[in-house]
């Protein structure tokens, strides 16, 4: 009888201890995870004093919470913020940001008015009367002053991104300094390319092509398919490039035996590094 009543208050131990040892496993989980919290994932605090930082930095600021001023927009434009689960994904883009307007001078951005940078997701644009809904990745607003980027997209290539951030910016910029009479047919320009060469119906018409932005030389002056659509666009893809050692490095070594191109080159950089303020590209 003893040794039975031993053996099963022993029993009722080993179940206490057991118990006790699952709920001290919970428990350290929680206390891990909750301690882990703050320190892992990137809050708002942390986006607000990196766009702070972004402003006085750049002189320009970054407009991605609801608690913030909604920028004007001159089209119909739709697009959502940021969400806490976004925010890793947002300070990532902001940091490639950073290090790409690092390239401009500070005077650059007010030259060209830019001042407001807004950074969203799902982003598309309507025209004409809401009835043409177009996915964007990017839109330049320069009526505005302000260059929209969807943080979202394209963000499995990053080396898409950082070409997209500089080829949308060139839009506005070529906006405020050609105005919008050139911005369309630019004479001085269109005389480099061969004479029967005529461009196609624009990036507008040409969304799909946004991976035909990669540089694939398809014919003498032009850096890619996409810059064939348009003087715009053909004037955009070669600033881009320019502005990324890698792909800048590719464009020189085909401008050696093209003289279009290097006419072509030749003109962005004045036409960007002109006058005070301007950008210098080397
Ligand atoms: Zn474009």
């Amino acid at each position: 009888m003893t040794v039975l009543n031993k053996s099963s208050s022993q029993v009722g131990i080993n179940r206490n201890a057991a118990i006790f040892l699952r709920f001290a496993r919970g428990l350290t989980w929680v206390i891990l995870v909750v301690i882990s919290l703050p320190v892992g994932a990137t809050n708002q605090q942390i986006i607000s004093a990196k766009a702070k930082a972004f402003k006085d930095k750049h002189g320009l600021t970054l407009y991605w919470h609801k608690d913030q001023e909604k920028p004007k927009s001159t089209f119909r434009m739709g697009y959502l913020l940021a969400e806490p689960r976004d925010y890793e994904l947002l300070m990532t883009y902001i940091e490639r940001l950073d290090v790409e307007f690092s390239k401009y001078p500070k005077v650059f951005h007010q030259r060209v008015q830019l001042r407001t940078i807004a950074i969203v997701k799902y982003l598309n644009v309507s025209t004409r009367g809401g009835v043409f809904k177009q996915s964007r990745s990017a839109y330049p607003d320069a009526l505005n002053h302000t260059l929209y980027y969807d943080f979202k997209a394209g963000r499995f290539d990053p080396d898409y991104q950082t070409n997209v951030m500089h080829h949308e910016y060139f839009h506005l910029i070529d906006y405020q300094l050609n105005g919008f009479q050139f911005y369309w047919r630019d004479p001085q320009w269109m005389g480099f390319n061969n004479p029967n060469f005529t461009y196609g119906n624009g990036g507008t018409w040409n969304r799909g092509g946004d991976y035909t932005k990669r540089l694939n030389y398809p014919l003498k002056g032009f850096i890619s398919s996409y810059s064939t659509t348009g003087v715009e666009e053909d004037k955009a893809c070669i600033f881009a490039a320019l502005m990324i050692e890698s792909s800048h490095r590719i464009v020189n070594t085909w401008a050696k035996t093209d003289s279009i191109l290097k006419q072509k080159i030749q003109y962005i950089k004045q036409f960007v590094g002109d006058k005070e303020g301007g950008l210098e590209i080397n």
